[in-house]
């Protein structure tokens, strides 16, 4: 069986632990970030890594973005970016777009353009930390 193939964009804290994660899984990762520098750090762990400004529709087409089973958006801070980058994966055909959102209304907007997944890393950790300590015996909650 094929192996999924995915894409991480935005190559932060948690897209990057996401995607050596994913490669750990045994997948073939395409790491994407608009700063050289982070890309540059992570080519050791990934598949493939690229730089690419993810706002801008040609570099989403020269990439072949759509030819992925998933991309995954762990823009941070930049809620344009990310909602921008959300709504082109969509328009170019990516059939499963997952998408980090800092708040609730950004996650509505994510809802609205019609991703997949909308993860809130943040606030399920939260979640699960406070299961964790009530039940120190539950693993993996
Ligand atoms: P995290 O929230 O995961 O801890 P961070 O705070 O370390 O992330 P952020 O600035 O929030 O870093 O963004 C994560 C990554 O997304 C950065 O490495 C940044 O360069 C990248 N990024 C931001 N905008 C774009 C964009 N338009 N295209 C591609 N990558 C981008």
């Amino acid at each position: 069986m094929k192996n999924t193939q995915y894409a991480v964009i935005g190559l932060g804290r948690f897209g990057s632990s996401l995607a050596k994660e994913l490669v750990a899984l045994g997948h073939e990762v395409l790491g994407v970030d608009k700063n050289a520098n982070v890309a540059d750090e992570m080519s050791a762990c990934l598949t493939h890594t690229l730089v690419a400004d993810t706002t801008d529709e040609e570099a989403l087409r020269a990439i072949g973005i759509r030819n992925m089973d998933c991309v995954v958006v762990a823009i941070g801070d930049d809620i344009q970016a990310s909602i921008l980058t959300s709504i082109l994966l969509k328009d170019l055909g990516v059939n499963r777009v997952v998408v980090k959102a800092l708040s609730a209304l950004h996650g509505k907007v994510l809802q609205r353009i019609g991703v997949d997944r909308v993860i809130y890393p943040e606030r399920d950790m939260g979640v699960r930390v406070a299961n964790q300590l009530v039940s120190p015996n539950l693993l993996d909650f």
